[in-house]
């Protein structure tokens, strides 16, 4: 007898343990619980219901790994593309170097200011004894 159309008080119940103590009277579902107790899904397992729930909400694709990677290759392709890139790393590149430039002429002209402090402090300080 399938056990969907048996009679309320024949049918497999859920056994789970209540909050009093004693054991769910509710029908059991196919896995053995209500549907208190133990959900109706657990998500797909097989590689078909994975990639059935992964294909569920697909659109068009075009945001696809496949398709960002066939775009990508079309850009690469083009030369003019590859050429505007190849630009923007070079002034990227001699902005960096124009600002490590500057950094090293700051850093030359720390160090000349407290070499002349340096001075100025030991000849104060080789004058003193004589005052
Ligand atoms: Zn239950």
């Amino acid at each position: 007898m399938n056990p969907e159309t048996r009679p309320f008080s024949t049918l497999r119940r859920c056994g789970a343990k209540t909050r009093r103590g004693t054991a769910c009277q509710c029908p059991a579902m196919k896995n053995g619980r209500c549907r208190l107790h133990g959900g109706k899904s657990t998500g797909p397992r097989t590689p078909e219901g994975l990639e059935r729930s992964r294909r569920a909400r697909w659109k068009h694709g075009r945001y696809s790994r496949e398709a960002k990677e066939a775009a990508r290759e079309a850009r690469w392709s083009d030369p003019v593309y590859v050429e505007a890139r190849r630009q923007a790393d070079k002034r990227r590149i001699e902005r960096e170097m124009d600002r490590e430039q500057w950094r090293a002429r700051r850093r030359l002209k720390t160090a000349q200011r407290e070499f002349e402090e340096w001075l100025r402090q030991s000849r104060i300080a080789l004058r003193a004894p004589k005052d």
